[in-house]
């Protein structure tokens, strides 16, 4: 049995502020807690989080090794895919991956020319890269080993939300960077279609390993509040993310027509095209500079 211990938290950038109900969670038969989890929206900055969550030492009981970012054969070909615009600099570039996970974008980076690290709270991700030859560490930001480091590029890729403190780890990265120095972050949308059709069904609720939810302003909010200069908010594609939440809320009987209509992978390909076209994207892609 899991002995996952719960707590209550409030908004990490407005900690005075108060704040409301936004989506009540469906609670895992095997889990006690008390009250219940759900979203909560700050009533200060709008940001979204979940409480009670679990705490930080608990978290592993949600990460088994077969958790799927870890393993490399069962992640989508494009995965890790350099994002436009990443060639390194002629004299090299360095970048730091935070939450590689199975590696890959590692790699292409490397392929590209680029010097670097990595860091990842898994062990298990952290001894299959290790045994390729990079230069990758155990734990999350603030990370002692990186202490004193400067790099041309951070990325944090799908990684912000599943963080107890996002903005002290923005802030730390912020320590990583020389003045001009690239960061870039990578969440679900919040503002995306397929949460406004599946709610708690949405792929991006990822309960309970997500514990913040972002849209575009809640995003730059925390970014800039960091030491930052948002540069811009890219939207991103993921069928893929609609085609598993459809399947979810049908196996919920909580679909409906949408969700019978989404389950074909081309049908839920055109409406994440059908959510870039509205400004309503699966995903956000943020690059920003050190100011
Ligand atoms: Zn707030």
């Amino acid at each position: 049995m899991k002995l996952v211990k719960w707590e209550e938290c409030g908004c990490p950038l407005c900690p005075q502020a108060g704040f409301s109900v936004f989506l009540p969670l469906p609670l895992p038969a095997a889990d006690s807690c008390v009250p219940p989890p759900c979203l909560k929206k700050c009533l200060g900055c709008s940001l979204v989080f979940l409480s009670p969550r679990p705490t930080a030492a608990s978290m592993h009981h949600f990460y088994p090794e077969d958790y799927q970012p870890y393993l490399e054969d069962k992640l989508p070909a494009n995965e890790g895919k350099i994002p436009k615009g990443f060639q390194p600099p002629e004299q090299g570039g360095t970048l730091l991956d935070v939450g590689f996970g199975a590696g890959k974008f590692l790699q292409r980076m490397c392929n590209a020319g680029w010097k670097v690290t990595g860091i990842d709270f898994s062990a298990i991700a952290v001894a299959q890269v290790q045994g390729k030859g990079f230069e990758v560490y155990q734990g999350s930001l603030p990370h002692p080993q990186l202490k004193g480091r400067q790099f041309d590029f951070v990325f944090l890729r799908q990684v912000l939300e599943h963080l107890h403190d996002p903005h002290a780890a923005l802030c730390h990265a912020a320590t990583l960077l020389p003045s001009g120095g690239k960061l870039v972050v990578s969440v679900p949308n919040l503002n995306s279609l397929s949460f406004r059709w599946f709610r708690e069904n949405w792929f991006g609720i990822d309960f309970p390993r997500h514990l913040f939810f972002f849209n575009k302003k809640t995003l730059a909010g925390m970014v800039e509040r960091a030491g930052f200069q948002v540069l811009e908010i890219q939207p991103v594609r993921h069928g893929k993310w609609i085609w598993e939440a459809a399947r979810e809320a049908v196996r919920n009987r909580r679909g409906g027509f949408t969700g019978r209509l989404l389950q074909n992978r081309l049908m839920s390909g055109l409406a994440a095209s059908i959510g870039i076209w509205t400004g309503f994207p699966e995903g956000l892609q943020l690059l920003a500079t050190k100011a």
